[in-house]
């Protein structure tokens, strides 16, 4: 990561917070660690990523329904899952500065010091030991690097123990003498609401496989570490689809899926080298192939979204620990018997993606200062969020040159006609190019000035964002210029 790319970060998360996107949480209290909040545009720009997902999933594919599931499931599901069991972290606190580190995370971060060859050896040895579970191995790989402690400065550590990622909390008001049974578990992924609820969407839907179920929504996980601003968060929101399919077809599904989603990214007109894909050598237990989709961040390639395909591993599961059957009867013709396909349980192929993570990906990719050159020869720095359009928080800004002259009310006049098309925003106040550059630097495409002229010929200037250039046009032209593009 060179210095400059860490600039850059600092300067978007200073922006996004300067801005109205996103603060940390509860800041008057000093925030809490890696939880934030969306502010006004934070909270619009989020939705406006949301509903493209939603509308590209649903909408836009006859086989794929939506559900809105509880956070709280029954405490077995997460028993079936395998979360209770499996869903942890291998860490290590030094004991001087008692920081906890995750394994993985403290041995990267020393390879990363290394010259290349030293850290590719240091990094596939750790990624054998993790993957044996040999922890007093992965302590003594630390202690042999003799890698320390960011903090301290000490190399004085803990055994590797396995932290769970999972919030507990405690359900009703009923005292019980076990504990144990009141205990719930805030969701870690949104995935389990939907394998729970596979039959009651697919008999009431009408659905027949292959068909997906969508889900967006909170989950949680009390990351070990949990630093880089929204990246790794321990509240934060997925955009889940779990695709249902015939046994025996998982992996001409699990390569369209993966083409699918590329193409999604793409449509959103970002550059394809700023991608790439990143295979699992060893997918969880319940995969038989999974992987990343990455974007280059400003802190490096990282994932942004995950393609996997879970086998029956999570229905059965479920069957197994409900004692229900969740399974499908196909009656379409196996060629290869000339009998019905009959009862199965579907295997699944997921598509999840971070919600905030791709907040951040559309911060970092329209993040830009941009420096211009001015009338007398000196230069000035023009901070834009090059958002796309129809992402964009606000998308119109209606600006009267002056607050006289009967300018604003023609402005409001544009602004009720638009406003039940698309978010327009209106504001008399300050010099004309100083509102430019408000609306610039929270991501606005267009903006119209309504001056003198205007009331002579019912024309406006319209500005674009991007490439600041300036035409007029009618007032009646002004709605589908807009609406077309932020189709
Ligand atoms: P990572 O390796 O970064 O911890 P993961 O492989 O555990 O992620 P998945 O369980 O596959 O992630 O979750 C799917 C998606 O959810 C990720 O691609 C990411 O976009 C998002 N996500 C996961 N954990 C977090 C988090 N702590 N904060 C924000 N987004 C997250």
């Amino acid at each position: 990561m060179s210095t400059n790319d860490n600039n850059k970060f600092q300067a978007i998360i200073a922006h996004a917070k300067e801005y109205g996107f996103v603060f940390p949480s509860s800041e008057i209290y000093d925030g809490l660690s890696a939880v934030y909040d969306y502010g006004p545009w934070g909270s619009e720009l989020k939705k406006n990523i949301r509903d493209y997902w939603w509308k590209s999933m649903t909408q836009m594919h006859e086989n794929i329904v939506g559900v809105d599931a509880a956070i709280f499931m029954h405490p077995t599901t997460w028993k079936a899952s395998g979360h209770v069991d499996n869903f942890s972290d291998p860490m290590i606190d030094n004991k001087d500065s008692k920081k906890r580190y995750r394994v993985d995370h403290l041995i990267e971060a020393h390879a990363e010091t290394l010259p290349e060859q030293e850290s590719a050896a240091l990094l596939s040895e750790m990624e054998k030991l993790l993957a044996e579970e040999d922890f007093a191995a992965v302590k003594k790989l630390i202690e042999d690097h003799k890698i320390k402690c960011s903090i301290s400065g000490t190399a004085n550590w803990t055994d590797v123990r396995q932290f769970n990622l999972m919030f507990k909390t405690e359900f009703g008001a009923v005292a019980s003498d076990n504990q144990e049974d009141n205990i719930v578990y805030l969701r870690p992924e949104t995935a389990q609401g939907i394998f729970v609820n596979f039959l009651n969407v697919q008999k009431t839907a009408r659905m027949k496989v292959p068909f997906g179920i969508a889900q967006t929504g909170k989950a949680f996980r009390n990351e070990i570490v949990a630093r880089q601003f929204i990246f790794r968060m321990r509240e934060f929101e997925q955009m889940e689809m779990q695709f249902f399919c015939r046994p025996g077809t998982q992996k001409e599904w699990f390569e369209y899926w993966k083409n699918a989603r590329k193409q999604w990214h793409l449509s959103l007109g970002i550059p394809e080298e700023k991608y790439r894909w990143h295979p699992h050598a060893k997918p969880a237990f319940y995969a038989d192939n999974a992987g990343d989709i990455e974007y280059e961040f400003p802190i490096g390639f990282k994932e942004v979204e995950g393609i996997h395909s879970r086998t029956d591993y999570d229905l059965t599961q479920h069957q197994t620990y409900s004692k229900k059957k969740l399974q499908y009867f196909d009656n379409d013709i196996d060629e290869a018997t000339g009998k019905p396909y009959g009862n199965y349980v579907p295997y699944v192929i997921e598509t999840s993606i971070g919600l905030d993570r791709m907040f951040l990906l559309i911060l970092s990719q329209a993040y830009d200062e941009e420096t211009l050159a001015k009338e007398d020869g000196s230069s000035e720095t023009r901070t834009v969020l090059r958002i796309p359009p129809k992402l964009a928080p606000i998308k119109l800004a209606i600006l009267p040159l002056t607050k006289k002259d009967g300018l604003p009310e023609i402005a409001r006049n544009i602004m009720n006609n638009c406003r039940d098309e698309f978010y327009c925003f209106y504001e008399e106040k300050d010099a004309i190019g100083k509102r430019y550059r408000r609306m610039d630097a929270i991501g606005t495409p267009f903006c119209i000035t309504v001056d003198h002229q205007t009331k002579e010929d019912n024309t406006v200037t319209i500005r674009y964002r991007d490439t600041m250039t300036q035409e007029r046009l009618p007032i009646a032209a002004i709605k589908e210029l807009v609406k077309d593009k932020i189709k």
